[in-house]
């Protein structure tokens, strides 16, 4: 049977109209949450990033402002910003896209972001609450990986998870999420060995690693929940006759725009999975959706009156 698809489109306009009934309560009250988003120079991958971004405030009626230093700014103008934007009170979440150019110190940018208003949840002191199960902000991809896996009634508690991958940004939260939610976790990265075996252990597999259509079907329990976050882009003939031969819509879209979008899990995986996250359409419109939730959430915890969201 195939698997059910777990569609990302939904239940990110899900949390995004959850979002949008908080703000409008909060407005009301005079505390219209507000992002400032830090765009440097003109990568074009980040520009639609935060175009998106933007947007989905508008949608969602959180103020927001966009600060578009030069690529050429140093990294005491970027201090000197983000110190401007932790003093703001109507500014409750801070984003600072990346990357940042060469002659910027990233990380010391990243941690001088306040706690209390960093939405993305890199900074080590949210990492340090979600590791320690205090209140505080979580990174946006696994945040909005927990909604789908609950919203769509998976199992996590007692389950075997294996997350493929161990960035700061998806992986290592990833795993820390679903311990904490009584999962048993097992982190796996470019030196395990055996991988496809302790893959096949998951009930929920998660696939975090920037490589197109790597977990096949031999990585994968039958029935198990798969959850591809991988975004890569495939522009080789042979790579794409490997992932889609016979599939004539994408066939069609590899004719006409010269390449496809494809996660890391090849798409035979949909044959066997219990149940599986699209590429596009699955994990990518939750982390815009979450990020729209963290903003309402730091407001919430930073400025009284609403009781600090413990969820
Ligand atoms: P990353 O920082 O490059 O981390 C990749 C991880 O995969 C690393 O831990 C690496 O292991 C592991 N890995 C690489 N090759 C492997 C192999 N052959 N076998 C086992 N593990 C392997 O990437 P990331 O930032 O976590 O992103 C992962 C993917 O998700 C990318 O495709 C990215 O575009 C996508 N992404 C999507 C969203 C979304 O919203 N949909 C958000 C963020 C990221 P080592 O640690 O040993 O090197």
């Amino acid at each position: 049977m195939p698997a059910t698809i777990l569609d990302g489109n939904k239940i990110a306009a899900e949390i995004r109209a959850e979002a949008a009934d908080a703000v409008k309560a909060m407005s009301s009250a005079g505390l219209r949450p507000g992002l400032a988003v830090v765009l440097v120079g003109n990568n074009p991958a980040s520009e639609i990033y935060v175009r998106g971004k933007v947007k989905s405030c508008e949608e969602v009626g959180i103020y927001s402002e966009k600060h578009t230093p030069s690529q050429n700014v140093t990294t005491d103008e970027l201090l000197a910003l983000v110190a401007d934007l932790n003093r703001r009170n109507e500014i409750d979440g801070i984003l600072v896209q990346l990357p940042l150019p060469p002659q910027v110190d990233s990380k010391k940018v990243l941690l001088a972001v306040d706690p209390a208003k960093d939405v993305d949840g890199f900074h080590p002191t949210n990492v340090g609450f979600l590791s320690t199960q205090r209140p505080g902000l979580i990174p946006c991809t696994p945040a909005g990986i927990m909604e789908m896996l609950q919203r769509s009634g998976i199992k996590i508690a007692g389950s075997e998870a294996v997350v493929i991958g161990r960035s700061d940004i998806v992986g290592k939260p990833m795993a820390m999420l679903l311990l904490n939610a009584n999962a048993t976790v097992t982190v796996c990265h470019s030196k395990t060995r055996d991988l496809a075996e302790v893959c096949r252990r998951a009930d929920i597999l998660v696939a975090a690693i920037g490589r197109a259509g790597m977990v096949t079907r031999g990585f994968v329990k039958p029935g198990a929940a798969v959850i591809d976050v991988g975004m890569n882009r495939v522009t080789d003939p042979a790579e794409f006759a490997r992932l889609f031969a016979g599939n004539a819509k994408r066939e069609e879209t590899f004719r006409t725009k010269g390449s496809v979008l494809v996660g890391d899990v090849h798409p035979e995986v949909a044959e066997i999975a219990g149940a599986i996250t699209p590429v596009p359409g699955g994990v990518g419109p939750l982390t815009i959706a979450m990020l729209m939730s963290n903003t309402v959430k730091a407001a919430k915890m930073r400025r009284g009156n609403f009781t600090a969201a413990a969820d």
